[in-house]
Order: C-alpha cells, then sequence, then structure tokens
C-alpha cells in the first residue's frame, strides 16, 4: 500500500479523496494555487504545497510543478480527481516513467478512451452496442452529407476530443449539416486543439444511463450497476439518480455484464464509467470516462462500498477482492450538484459564503469543500457541493431530498439550491418521466 498520496485536485473531490485516504492511513499531500489557500483539503492535508498562480495552466495543469510537489514531499502516487488531469494519457505515463503510481487506469486506455472515435470502435469490438454513425473522422462534406442521408436527419456532428458538450451540433437538413459541420470543428478546435469530428445519429428522446465499472487491470471486472443521468443543461449533468426508473432489474442484469464482459476482455483497471443513451429500450454507447465521476457518490449510497478506497487499492497491486455476486444494491439514491451560479440564469456567483449549514440526518450526505467564511474564487468550476439523499426507495428518497433542500442554507451568494427545490415538485420528476431534453424544455417555460 502507499504511505503518501498527493491530491491533484481541488474543491471537494480533493476533500473526498482525503477522506479517504485518512480511512485506511494513508499520509496525504494537498496541492492548490494560491487562489486556493484557505480551502478545507489544504487545512486538512497533513502537508501541502502551494504549485502556482491562479490559471489551472499554471497551477492543477501543471506537470513539472506536480512532480516537484512528488519530490519534495515524497509522495509515491498521484489521484487525479475528476477534470483537470484526471484523462490526461501523457500525465499518466509521465508518472509512470518517475515511479510514481498514477491512481487510475493505463495511459494506453486512457489515450483510446479519450478519442471518442477510437472509443467507439473499441467499444463496438468489444461487444457493446453503439449509436449508428459515421465510421470514424468525417474527410469531407460530400461524405457526410452521404452517411447523414443514409441515416436520416436529425444528426449530430460531436467532435473526437469532445468533452463537457463542446464541439457538439445537431443538423437536422441537408443545409444544416454543412453549417454544423464547420462550427462544430471550429469549436472543437478552440476547445481542444483538435477538430476531427465524426457523425451521430441525433436520438430524439434518449435518458442518459452510464454503468460503474471496476477493473483490476488482469482481467477480472465487475459493474457496479447505473447511474441515470438524464437531467442536463446544455449536455452537462445537474441531478444524478441510482437505479435508474426507468430500468427494471433484468435490463440492469444484461446491460452491466455486457459491460463487465467488455471490460475483462480490455483488461481495464480501476474505476470507469461506460455511458448510454437509452431510448425505446435499447442502449447505445456514447463514450467512457476513464476516472471517478462527479456522480460516484450515488452509486456508493446503494452499494456502502468506497469507490476512492477501491481505486487506491487496485493502483495499489492488490487483486479485486470483490466479485459480481458480492455487489448489492439497497435503496435509492439522488443527487444534486449544489453550483455557485443563479439558478435561473446561471451566471457564477463567486463570493464569500456568510452563512452555512448544511441539512443532517439519516441516509444524508454532503459532499463539499466549503465553509462558513469561504471565499470562493472566480477561476475555477461553480460546483461547490453536492448533496446526496439515500431512501429505502425512491418515493422515500425523494420526500428526504425534498426535506433537506429546504434545511441547506447557503448565504452570501447565489445557488442552484432553488432550481432543485422546484424541480423536486415537478410530477414528471416524482414519476421518473424525463428524457436528456425534459430540463431544457421545463427551463424555457418560464
Ligand atoms: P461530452 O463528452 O462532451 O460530455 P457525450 O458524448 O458524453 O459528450 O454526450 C453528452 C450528452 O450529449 C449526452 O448525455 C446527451 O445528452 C447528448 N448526446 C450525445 N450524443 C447524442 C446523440 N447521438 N443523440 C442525442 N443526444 C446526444
Amino acid at each position: 500500500m502507499f504511505d503518501k498520496v498527493l491530491i491533484a485536485n481541488r474543491g471537494e473531490i480533493a476533500l473526498r479523496i482525503l477522506r479517504a485516504c485518512k480511512e485506511i492511513g494513508i499520509a496525504t499531500v494537498a496541492v492548490h494555487s494560491t487562489a486556493d489557500a484557505d480551502a478545507m483539503h489544504v487545512r486538512l492535508a497533513d502537508e501541502s504545497v502551494c504549485i502556482g498562480p491562479p490559471p489551472a495552466a499554471e497551477s492543477y495543469l501543471n506537470i513539472p510543478r506536480l512532480l516537484a510537489a512528488c519530490e519534495i514531499t515524497g509522495a509515491d502516487a498521484i489521484h487525479p480527481g475528476y477534470g483537470f488531469l484526471s484523462e490526461n494519457a501523457r500525465f499518466a505515463e509521465i508518472l509512470e516513467e518517475h515511479d510514481i503510481t498514477f491512481i487510475g487506469p493505463t495511459s494506453e486506455h486512457i489515450r483510446i478512451m479519450g478519442d471518442k472515435i477510437e472509443a467507439k470502435a473499441t467499444a463496438k469490438r468489444l461487444g457493446i452496442p453503439v449509436v449508428p454513425g459515421s465510421d470514424g473522422a468525417i474527410t469531407s462534406e460530400a461524405q457526410a452529407q452521404k452517411v447523414a442521408k443514409a441515416m436520416g436527419f436529425p444528426v449530430l456532428v460531436k467532435a473526437a476530443a469532445g468533452g463537457g458538450g463542446r464541439g457538439m451540433k445537431v443538423a437536422h437538413s441537408a443545409a444544416e449539416l454543412d453549417i454544423a459541420l464547420k462550427t462544430a470543428r471550429a469549436e472543437a478546435k478552440a476547445a481542444f486543439g483538435d477538430d476531427a469530428v465524426y457523425l451521430e445519429k441525433y436520438l430524439s428522446k434518449p435518458r442518459h444511463i452510464e454503468v460503474q465499472v471496476f477493473g483490476d487491470g488482469r482481467g477480472n471486472a465487475i459493474h457496479l450497476g447505473e447511474r441515470d443521468c438524464s437531467l442536463q443543461r446544455r449536455h452537462q449533468k445537474v441531478l444524478e439518480e441510482a437505479p435508474s426508473p426507468a430500468l427494471n432489474p433484468e435490463q440492469r442484469r444484461q446491460i452491466g455484464s455486457t459491460v463487465a464482459s467488455a471490460m475483462q476482455k480490455l483488461k481495464y483497471r480501476g474505476a470507469g464509467t461506460v455511458e448510454f443513451l437509452y431510448e425505446d429500450g435499447q442502449f447505445y454507447f456514447i463514450e467512457m470516462n476513464t476516472r471517478l465521476q462527479v456522480e460516484h457518490p450515488v452509486t456508493e449510497m446503494i452499494t456502502g462500498l468506497d469507490l476512492v478506497i477501491e481505486q487506491i487499492r487496485i493502483a495499489s497491486g492488490a487483486p479485486m477482492t470483490l466479485t459480481q455476486e458480492d455487489v448489492t444494491f439497497s435503496g435509492h439514491a439522488i443527487e444534486c450538484r449544489i453550483n455557485a451560479e443563479n439558478p435561473r440564469t446561471f451566471t457564477p456567483s463567486p463570493g464569500t459564503i456568510t452563512y452555512w449549514h448544511p441539512p443532517g440526518g439519516l441516509g444524508v450526505r454532503v459532499d463539499s469543500g466549503v465553509y462558513q467564511g469561504y471565499r470562493i474564487p472566480p477561476f475555477y468550476d461553480s460546483l461547490i457541493g453536492k448533496l446526496i439523499v439515500h431512501g429505502k426507495n425512491r418515493n422515500e428518497c425523494l420526500m428526504r431530498l425534498k426535506r433537506c433542500l429546504s434545511e441547506f442554507v447557503i448565504d452570501g451568494i447565489e445557488t442552484t439550491i432553488p432550481l432543485f427545490a422546484d424541480l423536486v415538485q415537478q410530477p414528471d420528476i416524482a414519476n421518473g418521466l424525463y428524457d436528456i431534453h425534459w430540463l431544457e424544455k421545463y427551463l424555457k417555460k418560464d
């Protein structure tokens, strides 16, 4: 097992990882930019190193500075969290070269899954159903028109290097397709430095359902059930739940075992998420995330497993002790992403938290790195915490969530709590009847 883990992240996920390390007796190193000197994970870590000024490129994304921090502190492993360098294959490779363990999959698997075109081809080869689309990248407008015509409009132009919903454009007709190609390419080039795009059938009313997997890198892999992340705004998840209200136990078992057996063939190591769109009883692979997800707590709540501790164990070379039969699902969990944003316009609302009263009680978990008096810096993502609620069944979970949202007080800044308080009152949410477009339509209504 590792003696000391360096946490190459910030905010709630840095604290989440720190907690796991503490529980299994591993010393922790926090790294931070000058804007995060007062962060909770910095205060609670055994050691901390300032790695640069506020811009992420000069701190959290700066590989030489992270290596120097490892060297100074003697950390023998790095947990990348999510975002930042978590899906950077080159980073994983550099750590391998420096004998520092990257708590995650191999750099080869990160690279394959980081290119969505290659990821789709790999998924197909491993027996996972994929969204119909172009075989590989689009090389000319004429080819795109031909593929789109064969599939039927609407189609979606997607960036091979895509992430965070960027570089994605819908086209309803041949004329729209030319424009969509140009704008998606420009957006992809600007955001990822790579303008490769591909085409996919645009599904009109799918749910986003993803399967959590775990492998040991030696051919053993299991699934930990699914999460339904259909409540989205601008292709970004807002609320997640497990299990999905749309699946029955047999469907769950089927998709889970398809994914687990694909991961066994791939010899995948660590935690990963295979994302699908689900429409009319069919699953269609869209991408795989080779890291811990923001929404991992809903899986933890219904399985009783600590995914971060499992990641650390596997990265240290320990064998998988869990078998598929050991994994049982109990009750229902929902997560709300609490952002420092206006709940209607979603404009960021950084500033000082003058009052902080999180909810508590049975089945309630608040993952957050903030505290009363903390000043949210304007430089990073607006996620300031996650409210995760567990209940014996979906109904109890929703009742508890309503109660928690009414108890949660954050003053000094605007947050998305009022949006969730509205959402839990909606009959469609109560009945689990929503697809990936539901939230955008709801927000347009008033
Ligand atoms: P990113 O990596 O940018 O998040 P994804 O491929 O994971 O991109 O897709 C993000 C979201 O975009 C999905 O959850 C879904 O809402 C929407 N989406 C992606 N592909 C399709 C598709 N073929 N049809 C309809 N919606 C899609």
